[in-house]
């Protein structure tokens, strides 16, 4: 199965270095010769040159790759060596220090580039060991085939007509679903050259743009944040094709700056690691804030009620989202608790994630089942509509909402806030003159920052330790 595509046009540069596709592909071909026969590898998946080499050799050689967050604590890297059971550790020479019992390194920039051989196994194979965001609780290792990426990518380039002539520019970390299997494989499958900026920077963005023809933008909505409050970065982006916003929610605030300054409505998407991308904005159609869009092409969806029946969709019953499709996971490694659970009797996903559907079949994320719901006093009250709400104070920069215990009601909405100038009294004023009563934060705490994981995802599970 050709996962990579056969275009034979294309190049990835990272970080200023690069490699046009057929040179890529012949030093990935040598790391196959090395590697093939093993049971998993990881990677150490600094943004490099490597770690593409690498992960595509695993390809090659229909070895599963395992990419290690490289700027990981060793207890993470422990866990994810362990868990996957990799036989070999794939790195540049002086990238990484092996530490005790971790398994033998293969200098990845010391292999010679050979010839170029671009077969694989069957479609059902397992080609990424990727691990979770960490969100939530501890990352699991999710199973992902060659056949769920090549149905990802096809699903999403028709979705953004992203074609050959596009020059994709992203500097995301390179060992999850976004940066990596869209971000890089997404680019060698479709054939069209990647600009890697090493870190997600507006100024590294508007250079790549200025400089480089960059067409298609990829980032979270903290670097879309970051260049919406830097008028100069965002309107180097106004001769781009298309801004995408994706791993979490944009907020409306943020969309709507970002479409003022860029000229850009961003694309707003909705995945997990478990279904790559299952829900976008089309490059064709129409783009609403709040909303993630339709199911890419081969996606069904369904909401279900807490009581396990179908929920409405009629655009406000929220449920929790399924998702049934050929681009889902095979199941989380070592955890058949975990997989049994998170699909329904009648083989659905269960994303863990609260939405609603619109009779037009377009998407609202409400947040996660675990964090992102609030029960307070008899009402169902989602988080980002808040977080919205106190994003469109002038002084608030980073806004989280979540439910704490209260006697009476149950949970009572609290909001942590990064904000400049203005009291809590007068945020819970703001939020009260735009939504309903029950939504107003009852509790809010000024912070200096958010936990945030390496996807820029607030951990809402952390926002308790933080003391203001
Ligand atoms: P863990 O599963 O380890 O707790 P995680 O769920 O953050 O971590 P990922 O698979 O990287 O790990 O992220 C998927 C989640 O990100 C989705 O379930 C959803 O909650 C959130 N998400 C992704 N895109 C969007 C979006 N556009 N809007 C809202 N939420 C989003
Ligand atoms: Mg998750």
């Amino acid at each position: 199965m050709d996962l990579l595509g056969a275009t034979g046009g294309g190049s990835v540069r990272i970080a200023g270095r690069g490699l046009p596709r057929e040179e890529l592909l012949g030093w990935a071909s040598a790391v196959a010769a090395e590697i093939r026969g093993a049971d998993a590898v990881a990677v150490h998946a600094t943004a490099s040159l490597e770690t593409v080499a690498a992960v595509v050799g695993g390809l090659l050689a229909g070895v599963p790759v395992v990419p290690l967050p490289p700027d990981s604590g060793p207890a993470e890297r422990a866990h994810i060596l362990n868990d996957s059971g990799a036989g070999l550790l794939l790195a540049a020479r002086d990238a990484t220090a092996r530490a005790e019992g971790e398994p033998p390194l293969i200098p990845v920039d010391a292999l010679p580039h050979d010839g170029n051989t671009n077969t694989g196994p069957d479609a059902g194979a397992t080609a990424l060991i990727l691990y979770t965001s960490g969100t939530t609780g501890a990352p699991k290792g999710v199973l992902i085939s060659r056949g769920a990426i090549a149905a990802g990518l096809d699903a999403l380039a028709d979705a953004w007509a992203w074609t050959p002539d596009d020059v994709l520019v992203h500097g995301l970390p390179l060992f999850h679903v976004h940066g990596l299997v869209l971000g890089v494989l997404g680019a060698l499958r479709v054939g069209s050259p990647l600009v890697h900026t090493g870190r997600p920077k507006p100024d590294s963005y508007a250079a790549a743009a200025q400089n480089d023809g960059g067409s298609l933008f990829f980032g979270v909505p903290t670097v879309w944040s970051r260049t919406a409050a830097e008028p100069s970065a965002a309107r180097a982006l106004r001769g781009a094709r298309l801004l995408v916003s994706g791993s979490a929610p944009l907020p409306v605030p943020v969309f709507e700056r970002l479409a003022r300054l860029t000229g850009h409505r961003p694309v707003e998407r909705y995945g997990m690691t478990e279904t790559l991308i299952t829900i976008s904005a089309r490059a064709d159609g129409d783009r609403r804030p709040g909303y993630v869009g339709t199911p890419l092409t081969g996606v069904e969806t369904r909401l279900a009620a807490e009581d396990g029946g179908p929920a409405p969709a009629d655009g406000e019953t929220p449920g929790e989202l399924h998702v049934r499709a050929p681009l889902l996971f095979k199941g989380y490694l070592n955890r058949p608790d975990a997989t049994a659970e998170s699909f329904a009797a009648d083989g659905w996903f269960r994303t863990g994630d609260i939405a609603t559907i619109g009779p037009d079949g377009w998407h609202r994320i409400v947040g996660r089942a675990s964090t992102d719901l609030i029960k307070s006093g008899g009402y169902r009250i989602g988080a980002g509509e808040i977080e919205n709400a106190l994003l469109a104070h002038p002084g608030v920069r980073e806004a989280a909402v979540v439910g704490t215990p209260h006697d009476d009601l149950g949970e009572q909405v609290t909001a942590y806030v990064v904000a400049d100038g203005v009291a809590e009294g007068q945020l819970i004023d703001f939020v009260a003159e735009r939504l309903s009563a029950h939504k107003r934060p009852r509790v809010v705490h000024l912070v200096g920052s958010l936990p945030r994981n390496a996807m820029g995802k607030v951990v809402k599970t952390r926002l308790g330790d933080i003391t203001p």
